[in-house]
């Protein structure tokens, strides 16, 4: 049995999870959860998986948190250090589910300590990937990818020999809007937006699947996650979702992971790796899916995607300034203070505007993560005035 803590146990990668840990009793010992303010649902959660340690980011929400968890003999605690708390208790295996930079202090209190972590939470990885990566080989830490696009890379990946690989190609679904026109984008809604064609995901990722600056972050996720050049990653639009991702290599084969879309597949092959568990996951079934489809990506309809391909160009603080920007608009999106096309113009503006430099510490992510969300925050004022 390993114990196991989740960073954002309320959300759609954290209840996937749990719903494997219950699907498979003496596999995981639950250490923590956490969440940001839904109090209730991660009671109900705690006590379902006889978590030891329960932590609410949000203070207010901490009376609530306790009272539904009074007499379970469950500790409680609130605040962003209550959440580095729960990542610093001896899980062996840390889910980092929280959405957003957010993440990024629990998820480095975890690999400080040397924990084995299965990483959904790609914004930590693409605001400080550096910073994390650093940690890591000091602590002997082990990062394992949640995503199903660099999940799908691990398992084919040749970790021995990576200069075998000549690509590795990361597959995008195209989101709900790949064949609208830049006129139809400026009059898209939320729940438009929220409507992935294929997977059932929180309302974030779910916009950010729909601008593809998805793509863009899972780009820079693996380039921290995989050693092989920026000029090795590719990414290619492919609808039906049934290829994960592929990896190229010298000799010209090209390795694949398929599977039903299913984030429980990728779940669950992070939290109990190197073991393979069985998932409640449908079978892939080829010949009802029929046909298998790629094209190129859009960079002129989808200016998401080719902004984060030059921040990672750039390297140092421009990704962090990237995904600082894009939470910002896509907040203010799902506020309805701005439209769909103003995220990407928050982020190229907040691009140009913030001088992006080398960052080596957390305390410079924090830094350079602040400035880029003042700067975005002043660009939905300007855009929603
Ligand atoms: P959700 O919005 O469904 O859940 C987010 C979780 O994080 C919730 O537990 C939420 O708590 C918590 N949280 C939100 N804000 C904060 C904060 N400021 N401080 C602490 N905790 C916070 O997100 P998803 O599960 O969809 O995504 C989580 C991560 O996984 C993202 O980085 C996403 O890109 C990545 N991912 C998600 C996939 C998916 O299928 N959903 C697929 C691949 C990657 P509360 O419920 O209290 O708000």
């Amino acid at each position: 049995m390993k114990t196991l803590t989740i960073l954002g146990a309320t959300g759609s990668v954290g209840s996937q999870a749990l719903d494997l840990v219950a699907r498979n009793p003496g596999r995981w010992q639950v250490e923590a959860l956490t969440a940001n303010s839904d109090a209730a649902g991660l009671a109900a959660a705690a006590r379902a998986s006889g978590a030891k340690f329960a932590a609410i980011a949000d203070t207010a929400a901490w009376p609530a948190l306790r009272d539904a968890l009074a007499g379970s003999g469950i500790e409680t605690g609130a605040g962003p250090e209550a959440l580095c708390e729960a990542a610093r208790r001896p899980g062996e295996i840390v889910l980092t589910a929280i959405v957003g930079a957010a993440g990024l202090p629990p998820t480095l209190a975890a690999v400080e300590r040397g924990a084995t972590l299965a990483i959904a939470n790609k914004e930590t990885l693409v605001c400080a990937g550096p910073v994390v990566n650093a940690a890591a080989r000091k602590s002997g830490a082990t990062l394992l990818p949640v995503d199903s696009e660099h999940n799908a890379v691990f398992q084919v990946f040749d970790h021995d020999r990576p200069e075998r690989v000549a690509k590795i190609i990361l597959t995008c679904s195209g989101g709900p809007f790949r064949n609208h026109s830049r006129a139809e984008l400026a009059n898209v809604s939320v729940a438009d937006a929220c409507k992935h064609p294929v997977w059932s995901m929180g309302a974030k990722i779910s916009i950010d699947s729909a601008t593809l600056m998805n793509k863009g972050l899972e780009l820079i996720e693996a380039h921290q996650l995989f050693p092989v050049g920026i000029d090795k990653l590719d990414v290619i639009i492919h609808p039906q979702s049934v290829v994960h991702s592929m990896v190229e290599y010298v000799d010209g084969s090209v390795l694949a992971q398929l599977g039903s879309p299913d984030m429980r597949i990728p779940i669950a092959y992070a939290m109990a790796w190197p073991e393979r568990i069985a998932t409640p996951a449908a079978r892939l079934d080829l010949a009802a899916v029929g046909k298998l489809e790629f094209y190129a990506p859009d960079l002129e309809r989808f200016p998401c995607l080719r902004l984060a391909w030059d921040a990672m160009t750039a390297g140092g603080s421009a990704p962090c300034i990237l995904n600082a920007a894009n939470e910002v608009a896509v907040a203010a999106f799902i506020a309805g203070q701005v439209g769909f096309l103003d995220i990407d113009a928050i982020v190229a503006a907040t691009l140009a505007k913030v001088p992006s430099g080398p960052v080596g510490s957390l305390d410079e992510v924090v830094a350079v993560d602040g400035a880029a969300r003042r700067t975005a925050t002043a660009q939905v004022m300007a855009r929603a005035a």
